[in-house]
This record gives structure tokens, C-alpha cells and sequence, in this order.
């Protein structure tokens, strides 16, 4: 049965997109089926996963508002393994398309459902906020995976999307858990990066991931090519990091 993982932090610029393409990927290379979805009207998981722009009328605002089926949304991406459900720029209308309409928290969980056993693994990526389209995505997971940037900030903002998850959780999705959080652009060359780790570490009561993506210009250059890190540059420090992030979340899975 597939499992559903948000990549969730209202906070922009944390690494949500960079994490869900590679450890998307980094599945899809671990022979697992996985669906990644953009939940983002910016698009970058979109781009990032090779899907071309002339390719995206058929996306997951197409389906939000009821115009088409999940299978009709589905596209292949670059990998073998991996399906995408795209978004684009017009996702920002759906929160103001949907007003008035019943269960509007639950529309993408009601259509992923009908496929979600093709998948063994299934990653949205979150907007920058605790809006319409993030209640949506934590509505449909099974668990929340949080980035964090090792910057001087990194903890403001995170008691409230932990209180955002444990409300979706006590009124719309009771099954929801935090799967952990992921330290991303850590450098090694700095202090800051290794007392950022350690403060959140001591203040924070969550699984924490042992992998720690560092900061690593060849993730950052992926996008542009259309390519998750694992095929733009397989031997690069960020592929190593997503695979090791991969694999810890295999196993995380498997021993539950
Ligand atoms: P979010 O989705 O949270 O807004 P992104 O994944 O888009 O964040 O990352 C923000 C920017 O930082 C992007 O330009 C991305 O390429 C870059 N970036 C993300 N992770 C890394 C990393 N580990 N090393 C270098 N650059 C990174
Ligand atoms: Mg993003």
C-alpha cells in the first residue's frame, strides 16, 4: 500500500521542492513506484522533473476543480518509476475557486485514494503557506516531512505548522504524523550550520532525520536541466545525501 508524505514548511526557500524532486527520485532509483505531486502553483517540482510547459493541461488544478480525473493528470517524468501530477501558475486560483464548496479540504485525497495502491511511494510538495492547497496535501498524507534550512531562523515559524498539523489531524485526517524533519544547506564551513542542528535538536520533541542534506551547487543547477541530482550528477555530495535520505526513509517505513 502506498505511503503518502507532504513535504510541508510555510517558510520559502527551505529546500521543500529540492527534497521532494530528489527523494522522489531517489526512490524511483530504489526500484520503489512513486507519484511525486506539485502542489505549488509556482511549478518548480513541475520544471524540475522534466515536465515541459506545453505538456501541462492537465494538471492538479484541472483536478481540483472537478474538470478531470487523477489518471487523466498523470504524467511520466524523466525516471522510470516515477509519475508526476504537475501544477501550474493557475493553481493559485483553486483556493478562491472552491469557496463555498463542501469538503473542499478533501478533494485531492478523494481522487489520489483510487490510485494510491499503484505507488509505493507517494511525495507532495507544499506551497509556501498554511493555506487551501497545504490542508489538502496534509489532508491526503499519511505524514508530514519538514525541511529545515541551517540559517540563524530556522526554528521561527515551526511551532505553528506543527499546530497546523496536529489541527488537520484532530479534525480532518486522525492517521496524519510527523514523519520528521531534515536539516537542508548545511555548511560544513560554518558554525552556524552545526549550532543550528544542535538548537533544534534540543528544542524540538520530532524524529529527526540522521542524513543532513548539505549545501551543494549541483542541487541547486539540477532544476534548470530538467533533472533530479541522482541523473544530473550522480556522484555529486547532493545525490549521495538524498540517497542516504532515501533510504533512511525505506527503512523508517519498513520498520513500523
Ligand atoms: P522551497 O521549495 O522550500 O521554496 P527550494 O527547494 O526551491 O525551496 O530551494 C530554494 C533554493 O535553494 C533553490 O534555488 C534551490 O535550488 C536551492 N537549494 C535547495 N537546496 C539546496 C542545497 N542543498 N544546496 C544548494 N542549493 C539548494
Ligand atoms: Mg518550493
Amino acid at each position: 500500500m502506498g505511503k503518502i508524505i507532504a513535504v510541508a514548511n510555510q517558510k520559502g526557500g527551505v529546500g521543500k521542492t529540492t527534497t521532494s524532486i530528489n527523494l522522489a527520485a531517489c526512490l524511483a532509483e530504489n526500484k520503489k513506484k512513486v507519484l511525486a505531486i506539485d502542489m505549488d502553483p509556482q511549478g518548480n517540482l513541475s520544471s524540475g522533473l522534466g515536465i515541459e510547459k506545453s505538456n501541462t493541461e492537465k494538471t492538479i488544478y484541472n483536478l481540483m476543480i472537478g474538470e478531470m480525473t487523477v489518471e487523466e493528470v498523470i504524467h511520466k517524468s524523466v525516471m522510470d518509476n516515477l509519475d508526476v501530477i504537475p501544477s501550474t501558475v493557475n493553481l493559485s486560483a483553486a483556493e478562491i475557486e472552491l469557496i463555498g464548496i463542501k469538503d473542499k479540504e478533501f478533494i485531492v485525497k478523494k481522487e489520489v485514494e483510487k490510485i494510491k495502491d499503484h505507488y509505493d511511494y507517494v511525495i507532495i510538495d507544499c506551497p509556501p503557506s498554511l493555506n487551501m492547497l497545504t490542508v489538502n496535501a496534509m489532508t491526503t498524507a499519511d505524514s508530514v516531512l519538514v525541511p529545515i534550512q541551517c540559517e540563524y531562523y530556522a526554528l521561527e515559524g515551526l511551532s505553528q505548522l506543527i499546530y497546523t498539523v496536529e489541527l488537520v489531524k484532530e479534525r480532518l485526517n486522525p492517521a496524519l504524523e510527523i514523519e520528521g524533519i531534515v536539516f537542508t544547506m548545511y555548511d560544513a564551513r560554518t558554525n552556524l550550520s552545526l549550532q543550528v542542528v544542535e538548537n533544534v535538536k534540543e528544542n524540538l520533541n520530532q524524529t529527526i532525520y540522521q542524513t543532513i542534506i548539505p549545501r551543494n551547487i549541483r542541487l541547486a543547477e539540477a532544476p534548470s536541466y530538467g533533472m533530479p541530482i541522482n541523473q544530473y550528477d550522480p556522484r555529486s555530495a547532493g545525490a549521495e545525501s538524498y540517497r542516504k535520505l532515501a533510504d533512511e526513509v525505506i527503512k523508517h517505513n519498513t520498520d513500523q
